[in-house]
């Protein structure tokens, strides 16, 4: 079988690696690989600047954005041969934490968790791949074309639950949100948004695309004027921050309406400079009881929260998020981005 491989820490390394096939076993699913979602993660790893391949080995299978269809399920599991599923990323640190010891992974305390395509586990981008059955979760057959879109939407899912978590704190009764960034996050937080019936907003820089089409076509409103000027106006009781942008981040933060949250889940480049007027900022956050909450990853509850999400949406909504359909072997064109792209999908049959 075919998968693309890297190595970590190393530019210019991502190629197609022929790889034994992986055998049936009483332990793991054995899955065909349909399709792998690409984001700025993969990105940054083929660049060089982050991965870790798995101990003892140079290569790591890229891909966590999974999508695939059981060709052999083991007996007793949950699963059977030919459902529609995705792998979860990542998995517990092996002390384990607190944390992970009671199944929240995604709240990792030692930093020892290791993530399948990203940090010493292969990934999915192969035709072929075995999952544990505790760590893969059946999709809706209406998904098949769009199914490498539920991990991107485990994200927003946590991103969510930690807003409602955080909300619940007083009494709480959003009515507004403001999306920054109308990437495949920001979009599908906005997806979350409406189904949560709240008034939702989306901010990016472009003027026209699919981009813009996609947030009207979903019932919101896409601004692309200066977030300061736009927050300012719209006073929204949620921020989810999708662009990483420091600049964005800050003018969001300090425009919330009292009692905002703005939940940050874009990963920015390090070395940034920006000046910001710090008392102003903190003395806002203070006077408004507001929140600004780092959110990353995802585990079990947040993939169960994100297929029931996903079997709600509109199907021809999600296909328009799947700007390209690249297949594995030209996986260097899904590597180059497009202004028009949301998501590029490398096809794996
Ligand atoms: C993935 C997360 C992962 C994070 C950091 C993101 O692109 O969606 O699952 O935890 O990268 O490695």
């Amino acid at each position: 079988m075919r998968a693309l491989t890297v190595q970590p820490g190393t530019a210019g390394t991502a190629e197609l690696t022929d790889l034994p096939d992986p055998t049936p076993s009483d332990q793991r699913l054995l899955v065909e690989g349909l399709a792998v979602g690409v984001c700025g993660t993969d990105r940054e790893i083929i660049a060089g600047d982050y991965g870790w391949a798995p101990p003892g080995r140079d290569r790591l299978v890229l891909g966590h954005e999974s999508l695939g269809r059981v060709q052999h399920a083991p007996p007793g599991s949950d699963f059977h041969d030919g459902d529609l599923v995705v792998g979860v990323v990542r998995r517990p640190d092996p002390v384990p934490c607190g944390a992970c010891a009671h199944g929240e992974f995604d709240m990792c305390r030692n930093g020892r968790y290791t993530e399948r395509g990203i940090k010493e586990l292969d990934g999915y981008a192969a035709q072929l791949w075995t999952v544990e059955p505790d760590y893969a979760v059946r999709l809706d057959p209406r998904l098949t074309e769009v199914g490498m879109l539920m991990e991107p939407t485990t994200v927003v899912a946590k991103a969510w639950e930690q807003v409602d978590t955080i909300g619940a704190r007083s009494f709480y009764d959003p009515r507004r949100v403001l999306i920054t960034g109308a990437g495949p996050i920001g979009l599908l937080a906005a997806l979350l948004g409406i189904q949560r019936g709240l008034d939702v907003h989306v901010l990016d820089r472009i003027t026209a695309g699919p981009k813009i089409d996609a947030v009207t076509a979903l019932g919101a409103t896409y601004h692309h004027d200066p977030v300061d000027e736009v927050a300012g106006k719209l006073q929204p009781d949620v921020v989810i921050e999708a662009t990483g942008a420091g600049s964005v981040v800050f003018d969001a933060i300090a425009n919330t309406a009292a009692y905002g949250i703005t939940c940050l889940t874009g990963v920015s480049t390090p070395g940034r400079r920006l000046s910001i007027d710090a008392g102003a900022q903190n003395r806002e956050i203070v006077l408004d009881n507001d929140v600004v909450v780092g959110s990353v990853n995802a585990n079990l509850r947040h993939y169960h929260t994100a297929a029931d999400a996903l079997g709600k949406a509109d199907v021809d909504w999600l296909r328009r998020l799947i700007t390209r359909r690249v297949p594995l072997e030209k996986f260097t064109d899904a590597l180059t981005a497009h202004p028009d792209d949301i998501k590029v999908v490398l096809t794996l049959s």
